[in-house]
């Protein structure tokens, strides 16, 4: 009996198909398997299509990235339904606010001698939607850069004067509507926020804990034993669950398995049964 609770598809940024992530966890043998592709649940339908009639619980799940000041702060939720709700319309919300980023960038390149229209970029992306890729290629295209890299590399990557970041949700706020949605919110690898201090870790904690967090992940491909047992620890001090999962990419993180992680990740299935008792619709 295996779980795991992180997992992403070619919805986000893994190399294999939703269907292909069921499939797979099928193969192996889990009995529960969370898709959390970042920022969205569009490959969540043929996730449930491949699980349909088998004995696999596929639960719907997102990754959101948040703002938080010193690292990465990444929030894996669990059980959140696609369709309406609080956590979901405020997504949307964000979501539309892409094309604001990208307006944004075209404004700042135009005050840097570089003008470009938002037609040519949406052309460039041929329909789909739009991000900074089309914006350097179109760059290159008018001869401001040589390169595509050289238009990150001078411009666009982060800190560089053409560099505007997309909106993100506030801790706090994403905590509350993930729960007020039904959904269950865990901190991702703790560690990607870059907090070096255990009485600072377990204070951010307890504050998120007041908002609504339900645990940590705890259990994580990347983490050597003693670093799952004193996340682990952490959870139990402040009575949250300890959740775990692989965080599985495909091809895109090699070696990587899903399910057992680099060959010694065990997500204990009592986390699942847990985590579930603050699911609205288990
Ligand atoms: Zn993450
Ligand atoms: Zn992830």
């Amino acid at each position: 009996m295996a779980i795991d609770l992180h997992s992403h598809s070619t919805a986000s940024d893994g190399s294999v198909s939703p269907a292909g992530v069921v499939e797979n966890a099928l193969e192996i043998g889990l009995t529960a398997l969370a898709l959390t592709d970042h920022d969205t649940q569009e490959g969540l339908e043929e996730a449930r299509r491949a699980a349909d009639s088998t004995e696999i619980e596929l639960i719907p799940g997102t990754e959101l990235s948040l703002e938080f000041p010193s690292g990465g702060m990444h929030l894996v939720v669990l059980w959140l339904e696609p369709g309406e709700g609080p956590l979901q319309n405020r997504l949307q919300t964000l979501q539309d606010g892409r094309s604001g980023r990208n307006t944004v960038i075209l404004e700042a390149l135009t005050e840097l001698g570089m003008p470009i229209t938002v037609e040519e970029v949406e052309a460039e992306a041929g329909g789909g939607s739009v991000g900074r890729p089309h914006i350097a290629a179109v760059m290159m295209q008018k001869g401001y850069v040589e390169s595509i890299q050289e238009a990150f590399d001078s411009w666009l990557a982060t800190g560089k004067p053409a560099y505007r970041g997309r909106p993100r949700l506030m801790p706090e706020e994403a905590i509350m509507l993930a729960r007020e949605s039904g959904a269950v919110p865990i901190l991702a690898h703790p560690h990607t926020l870059n907090i070096d201090r255990a009485p600072e870790m377990a204070d951010l904690l307890k504050r998120l804990r007041s908002a609504g967090l339900v645990g940590p992940e705890a259990v994580y491909s990347a983490y050597q034993q003693h670093e799952r047992d004193g996340y682990s620890h952490l959870a139990r001090r402040f009575e949250l669950v300890a959740s775990g999962g692989s965080d599985y990419h495909g091809s895109y993180k090699p070696g990587l398995n899903l399910g057992n992680g680099y060959g010694d990740l065990v997500v204990p299935e009592s986390a699942l049964e847990d985590l579930r008792k603050f699911a609205a619709s288990p």
